[in-house]
């Protein structure tokens, strides 16, 4: 047997014809399409970092509770009696960790579309079926196409991310609790963009059986330490616990993320400020002519450019050394884009190089 055909006999059918995820190069570029903050961590902080990691046992295993990072995050939450929380190496390995534990040749997860496309990757990745249900005009959740496609599909998972990606919506919040409601199985809230919306379903958190809440620290300026975390009802946080590799969270994760989440409002004010400077972007793309830009609660801005001209401005954009994400090719997204709100300077360069382009 050649190596091409023991490959193709022993890989499985699913993989083969998947895609692997692709992230474009950028060096070089300004980097406005993978929602980092963009500001560095103030010294002080810096310096407590480094004092901290100085004398990181890396020579151990990490704590495979991350006890002393867990016993802050619960405190500084200060999670109800009766709910757990589990970490993950980002959140998308939460929703991995979901599609490995409720995985099953006729089990569906549904979500809102267009929306995170882990959901769909990771859960076909298990060999589930992935349903999406088309949002409604402006991004709005379809009520009724949601309850119907529940009611139809029984899926084991539904996800709605609050604000939603890539749009950067809020949806309406009776409709998610209806939602939540009428599920047979569970529904996790992803709100990897709390840090810069007003709203959060945490409040919600322990009143649903079926109820799970799911946060990063990536958005928030932490991307490259991977930290995730998976809220809920201890009977499902348990079960999930049983699946999870036992040293996710490595030495260097731990010690940095309890350092940086002991000072909380240093990330707050960047968040802040991201917020005022996602606004001051909105009014500027909304006064050129030819884009129609949607109202955002995270740290991005979806706008659409005229019709036809997606590829080209996306390009032109990365010619001038800017880089965004091109959405055109999604259903519903047609000739749409998506920055990340950078510095002001950096909004200025995009803006300007746009309105060249344009
Ligand atoms: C970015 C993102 C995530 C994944 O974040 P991690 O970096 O893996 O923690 C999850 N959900 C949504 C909606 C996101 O946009």
């Amino acid at each position: 047997m050649d190596a091409e055909s023991r490959l193709r006999r022993w890989l499985r059918p699913q993989l083969l014809q998947s895609q692997s995820y692709h992230v474009p190069d950028s060096r070089g570029l300004i980097k406005l399409d993978a929602m980092e903050n963009p500001y560095a961590l103030p010294d002080s902080l810096r310096e407590r970092l480094l004092d901290a990691l100085r004398d990181a046992p890396l020579n151990r295993y990490p704590d495979p509770q991350a006890r002393e990072l867990r016993e802050l995050l619960i405190a500084q939450l200060g999670l109800a009696d009766g709910l757990d929380l589990i970490f993950g190496n980002g959140s998308d390995e939460l929703i991995q960790l979901l599609a490995i534990a409720l995985a099953g040749e006729d089990r569906v997860v549904l979500a809102p579309t267009p929306g995170f496309v882990m959901y769909k990757v990771l859960a076909e990745a298990l060999g589930m079926r992935f349903v999406g249900v088309p949002l409604g005009p402006d991004f709005s959740l379809d009520k009724s196409a949601m309850l119907e496609a529940i009611a139809r599909h029984q899926p084991a998972l539904v996800y709605l991310a609050y604000p939603n990606n890539p749009t950067g919506n809020l949806f309406d919040e009776q409709a998610m609790r209806d939602i939540i409601g009428a599920a047979p199985g569970l529904v996790v809230v992803d709100e990897a963009y709390s840090p810069f919306s007003a709203r959060s379903f945490a409040g919600w958190l322990g009143q649903y059986d079926n109820l799970l809440l799911m946060r990063t620290l990536s958005k928030q300026g932490l991307a490259g330490l991977r930290l995730g975390y998976l809220l809920g009802p201890r009977a499902w946080i348990q079960e999930l616990d049983k699946l999870r590799l036992p040293y996710n969270i490595n030495v260097l994760t731990q010690i940095a993320a309890r350092v940086v989440l002991e000072q909380p409002a240093e990330l707050e004010s960047q968040a802040r400020e991201i917020c005022e400077s996602r606004q001051r972007l909105f009014a500027a793309l909304g006064r050129l002519s030819g884009i129609s830009v949607h109202p955002s609660d995270a740290n991005f801005l979806l706008f659409r450019v005229p019709a036809g001209q997606g590829g080209r401005i996306f390009q032109g954009l990365l010619e001038q050394g800017i880089l965004i994400k091109n959405l055109h090719g999604t259903p519903g997204l047609e000739d749409c884009l998506r920055v990340t709100v950078g510095t002001p300077q950096e909004n200025a360069s995009f803006l300007q190089a746009l309105e060249r382009i344009l």
